[in-house]
């Protein structure tokens, strides 16, 4: 049972809702998102922080410097800019991070944005998280109408795991995607392939997340931002990745096409759905409805491209929408038709200086 509005919420659930009523009605009669393309842009994806309670190592150096505190949008902030996009078209709302599940008073924003759910102005609330806090929020989580989640893992071996995470407990991980199983979550396993680090354990991997009905889908390392070491020793191409599943299974393509960059096949052995995300090899941008929001307010329009407009500015310049409204929509109307990643030798550097963890993944 979700909350009731009025039924014992806290003071400080009252204020985002307050001011979140008015700014609800004030946008619902502006425009819907459509770029230049012609692309319908139904799809938010927010980083609420870029704090982590993790270092993988293809995301984010060990001492990663992260945005003093006060740079970042509040709750309340959040909420009111999540809104402004649901009001203005976005269906889909998917919170990330860095790890959203590190951010203090989280989950009162994933109550607060679960109205848009209930009056049926959203149609999904969901979140991409490491899993290592899920075991504390899972039953929260459902209790908000968060109906699936996306868990990265990017190996079974607790060591592997240490190694790649640089202090990961693999326990914990699989502790929080039980109980978010036992909650009546449906989880998605992410994993990033990486090169002489996991390559060798997706098909147990694929095995594993299909005997208990959870999808898996491989990502290609993507250049963005600078870590330690370059990204050719980590990348490998799904396609090789592919290519060697296949020799063992029988994977027929199907046309899942969610409108995000996933391509999918049916594992006949294990009757599971295998997801490649392949921005490296594929281009998928065509399709691509999705724009990306900062902890700080910044609006990206395309996870390869250093576009970026400020949302922050003009959310505190005013207590109504108009001017924020007005710069979405310019932003939207400069979404570029596609990126271009590349890593060879020559362009061993980040495509993108921004950190995966800001643009949230
Ligand atoms: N902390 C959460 C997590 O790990 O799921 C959410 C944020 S994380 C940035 C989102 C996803 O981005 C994870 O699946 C992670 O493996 C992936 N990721 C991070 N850096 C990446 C990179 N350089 N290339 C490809 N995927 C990356
Ligand atoms: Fe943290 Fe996710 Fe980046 Fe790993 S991939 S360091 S869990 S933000």
């Amino acid at each position: 049972m979700r909350i009731p509005r009025d039924a014992g919420t806290s003071r400080h659930q009252d204020a985002i809702w307050d001011m979140t009523t008015n700014v609800d009605t004030a946008l619902h009669e502006s425009s819907a998102m459509t770029d230049p393309f012609g692309r319908r842009i139904s799809y938010l994806r927010v980083s609420v922080t870029d704090r982590c309670d993790l270092r993988c190592f293809y995301c984010m150096s060990e001492d990663m410097t992260f945005l003093p505190k006060a740079d970042l949008l509040t709750l309340e902030e959040l909420d009111r800019l999540c809104s402004a996009f649901i009001a203005k078209g976005v269906r889909k709302l998917r919170l990330t991070g860095g790890e959203p599940l590190v951010r203090r008073n989280m989950m009162s924003l994933v109550r607060s944005l679960s109205r848009h759910l209930d009056t049926g102005a959203l149609d999904e609330l969901t979140l991409t998280t490491n899993g290592s806090q899920l075991a504390r929020h899972a039953a929260e989580l459902s209790d908000c109408g968060v109906r699936r989640i996306n868990v990265s893992l990017d190996t079974l071996d607790p060591d592997k795991f240490r190694t790649i995470t640089r202090w990961g407990d693999l326990d914990k991980v699989l502790a929080g995607i039980e109980a978010a199983r036992a909650a009546g979550l449906k989880v998605k396993i992410n994993a990033v392939a990486l090169k002489n680090m996991n390559e060798e354990e997706i098909p147990s991997l694929m095995d594993w997340a299909h005997r208990k009905g959870m999808d898996l889908t491989l990502i290609e390392v993507m250049p963005m931002g600078d870590i330690a070491g370059g990204r050719i020793d980590q990348y490998v191409p799904l396609s090789l990745v592919r290519a060697r599943l296949s020799a063992q299974y029988t994977l027929t393509d199907i046309d899942d096409n969610t409108g995000g960059p996933a391509r999918y096949v049916r594992v006949s052995e294990t009757g599971g759905r295998l997801g490649f995300i392949t921005p490296m090899t594929h281009n998928f941008c065509e399709s691509c409805n999705r724009v990306r929001i900062t902890c700080t307010g910044t609006l990206h329009t395309c996870l390869g491209h250093e576009d970026a407009s400020d949302l922050r500015k003009p959310l505190r310049a005013s207590a109504d929408n108009e001017l924020l409204a007005a710069t979405i929509d310019r932003a939207i109307g400069l979404k570029p038709k596609g990126h271009d990643f590349i890593i060879d030798r020559r362009h061993n550097r980040p495509s993108v200086s921004r950190h995966m963890s800001v643009t949230g993944g």
